[in-house]
């Protein structure tokens, strides 16, 4: 009989319940013991959800991170928190959020502030953990006690239980050595500790345990993959069975080591590695269980639950009992429930399927497996008249985009001249100084805005009363930035809540829901917006109120759009036709937006490409395809427009090295970057490459609301004309300004204005 299982479940909330029960526990209006009772409520309710699987993971929630829990679980804890004697979940916090802003009053005297864990993205997933730290004297000492909390719970509620945890391989992949000590040195101190934790999980009556070790998806090299053999061979005769999971990608070169390991089974990502399970078949030895992640966990769509049947029937054959299903991967990359959607487009939401949804698929699945299709002859029917409809859909299939998209030629992507003649005809017509300043495109989001714009979205504010507050704040963004005297000024963005949801909104093919939350990291989640169809765009979407700011100012007024490679890396995506396809479909509707702009008479446009490099893939193999159409999207949006009008773009991250090449190739007039916090550094990579076009590099970190000093400023701007000249240099802070007051926003711009007096003096 085939065995039914899940890697994880979202842990957030249906409602988000976790995430308003932490922030009010930080904020101390809680208690440390409510949230708790939180948390073992939230846990009764995943299981229960769970229920008819044959296995259910536990020890996959968390109160922040999966990875910091482990890190807990091991006894590694930072040097810097180690003296701590308050309770347990406290320090963990403090791990995670160092001194937050709202405790840093009240808990300077009691317990004082650390600094936070660094966070960084769960391999190629929007979610981020805290990076486990290291140094070569690192010793490890094993804490139960969260696990085996979790699964007495999970006990007294008949979980069958099959507890999770981070393998060590990919644990100390994923960390850090803050000393540039070999992490792999750690491994026989780490091992051990694995071990005691196995046996005390055994002694629990556990059968099987979950073991992430997803790092196998990533090149390894031989010293990584001879970590793997060691690791599992000092495992070997542990008294639970390992399920060594994988997922996100494909095994590839990493499939004979993984097949040779000495564990009772092994997950794969068929949903990703499908090519993989073929020659993983001819490998595997005869008494292994083979788990295949047939239900895609990072996306939302239904499963072709037969299109499925179709090719694992006879695996199923093949393998009897040694056949396991599951989703692809934890479910935490998904929403909770799809019920919870009341307002939801009917016909998209006939399309999709979230974590409940997905499990109930799953449950299909087996059935059909076990007892034959004709026994769930009802579902299997429903699901193939949703997944038919959806093919055979005129808001999915639009000829007139598909059309466009054949005429796509890489003359679209060309500028009329090179860089070395627009720069002049730019210089004329815009007839900007030297250092010239600007922003980067939100000034304060202040509750004023946020509310007429939710009065708005709910009817209590008409749309002449929405307009006049817009126009107000842009008004007042336009009045402060000629006060300060800036040079090339941006209109604000108080009409966008979200930088992707905005144009999503305006757009044709997407879709929003209500509450279709995945978490991103600690308490923060985000709301992906479902693109679902050809993407087209019925109207203009910014011009009306770049043209009202641009006609308060003689200065230049910067226009303002989201890129399709942003825009589609922070979506739920179409899985009916490969992402460059419908990154192209949105390159093309951005290109339209960017031309009206020049039409309205707006010569200075950025195109904010912020996600560029999340959609890097896990292979560096596989790196030069996608940069090859991410860049070619942005080449098509953004270079139909005369040599006089300048192309801005922006990226707030700071590790350019590795693809300097691609986004110089993207042909911006002028770039601009994070680098502040990384003091300039960041600008190693023009020195071995020879960025040709403008760049602004960030002269202040705008998360942190300390106002810079002007010197500071002079200072970071003269190390970037060590590598850069001056000609080709511009002033702006990191990123935008959405989240600071205006009390901060302007006596900082205020010092970088006067710091660019000074570079020009
Ligand atoms: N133009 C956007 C802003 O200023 C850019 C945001 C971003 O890069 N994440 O808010
Ligand atoms: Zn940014």
């Amino acid at each position: 009989m085939t065995t039914i299982h899940n890697l994880g479940f979202p842990r957030i909330g249906a409602k988000r319940e976790l995430k308003f029960a932490l922030e009010s526990y930080w904020k101390g209006e809680t208690s440390r013991n409510e949230l708790k009772s939180l948390g073992t409520t939230l846990r009764k309710h995943h299981w229960e959800a769970q229920s008819g699987l044959n296995l259910v993971p536990v020890g996959d929630f968390s109160f922040y991170d999966q990875v910091l829990d482990m890190s807990f679980t091991l006894g590694n804890l930072p040097e810097r928190v180690r003296d701590f004697h308050g309770d347990a979940l406290d320090n963990y916090f403090r791990v995670a959020r160092g001194r937050s802003a709202q405790s840093a009053e009240e808990h300077a005297a009691c317990c004082g502030g650390v600094a936070a864990g660094e966070m960084t993205k769960w391999f190629d997933t929007n979610y981020h953990y805290i990076v486990p730290e290291f140094n070569a004297n690192t010793e490890f000492k094993l804490d139960t006690s969260r696990l085996l909390e979790h699964l007495a719970e999970a006990r007294a509620q008949d979980v069958k239980a099959k507890p999770v945890i981070i393998g060590p391989v990919t644990y100390l992949a994923l960390g850090k050595a803050k000393d540039d000590s070999d992490k792999l040195a750690l491994l026989p101190r780490l091992l051990p500790v694995y071990a005691q934790l196995l046996e005390i999980l055994a002694a629990q009556d556990i059968d099987w345990v979950q073991v992430d070790e997803p790092i196998l998806v990533t090149e390894l090299d031989n010293k990584w993959q001879e970590a793997f053999k060691t690791a599992y061979d000092y495992f070997k005769n542990v008294k639970v069975k390992l399920l060594l999971a994988t997922y996100f990608g494909q095994l590839l070169e990493n499939r004979e080591l993984v097949a040779s390991l000495p564990v009772a089974g092994l997950h794969i990502d068929a949903i990703n590695g499908r090519e993989d399970i073929q020659p993983l078949l001819n490998l595997l030895p005869a008494e292994k269980v083979l788990s295949l992640g047939v239900i895609n966990g990072r996306n939302i769509w239904k499963t072709d639950i037969n299109a499925v049947l179709d090719w694992v029937e006879p695996l199923a054959q093949q393998l009897g009992d040694r056949l396991w299903i599951a989703p692809s991967c934890s479910l935490l990359h998904v929403p909770v429930d799809l019920d919870s959607e009341q307002r939801l487009d009917g016909e998209v939401k006939s399309w999709l399927a979230f974590a409940m949804q997905k499990l109930d698929e799953l449950k299909i699945l087996a059935a059909a497996l076990r007892n034959g299709r004709a026994s769930v002859k009802q579902a299997l029917d429903a699901n193939q008249a949703a997944i038919e409809a959806r093919g055979n859909s005129h808001r999915v299939n639009n000829p007139a985009v598909k059309a466009a998209l054949g005429e796509l030629n890489a003359a679209l992507g060309q500028r009329k001249s090179p860089y070395a003649q627009r720069a002049p005809k730019q210089a004329a017509s815009l007839k900007l100084p030297l250092y010239p300043t600007t922003t980067i495109g939100s000034f304060p989001q202040t509750p004023d805005i946020r509310q007429a714009r939710s009065q708005f979205k709910a009817g209590t504010l008409d749309e002449t009363g929405y307009k006049a507050a817009m126009q107000d704040e842009i008004a007042r963004s336009v009045r402060e930035q000629e006060a300060l005297g800036l040079d090339v000024l941006v209109h604000g963005e108080a009409e966008r809540n979200d930088m992707v949801e905005y144009f999503g909104e305006q757009l044709e093919g997407y879709a929003f829901s209500q509450y279709g939350w995945v978490q991103s990291y600690g308490s923060r989640c985000v709301k992906p917006p479902i693109l679902f169809g050809d993407i087209s765009r019925p109207r203009p979407m910014t011009v009306e109120w770049i043209k009202y700011a641009q006609s308060l100012t003689s200065k230049p007024m910067k226009g303002m759009l989201t890129g399709p490679v942003t825009i589609l890396n922070w979506s739920f995506v179409r899985d009916d036709q490969p992402r460059s396809v419908s990154c192209y479909q949105l390159a093309l509707a951005i290109r339209a937006e960017v031309l009206d702009l020049e039409k309205a008479g707006v010569h200075v446009i950025q195109i904010d490409e912020a996600a560029l490099r999340e959609g890097l893939p896990l292979r560096k193999s596989q790196w030069k395809e996608y940069l090859d159409w991410a860049v070619e999207s942005f080449r098509i949006t953004a270079n139909g427009v005369e040599d006089e009008t300048q192309i801005h773009t922006h990226m707030c991250y700071s590790e350019f090295n590795d693809i300097i090449a691609s986004i110089a190739d993207m042909d911006a007039d002028v770039i601009t970057i994070e680098t502040s916090r990384s003091d300039m550094e960041l600008l190693d990579a023009f020195d071995n490459f020879n960025y040709p076009n403008e760049i602004g590099p960030g002269v202040y970190d705008i998360h942190s609301p300390n106002i810079p000093s002007q010197e500071h400023i002079v200072q970071l701007m003269k190390k970037a004309a060590e590598r850069i000249p001056a000609e080709r240099l511009w002033v702006n802070p990191d990123c935008g300004l959405k989240t600071r007051q205006w009390t901060e926003a302007i006596p900082a711009l205020t010092n970088m204005v006067a710091a660019a007096k000074t570079l020009r003096a």
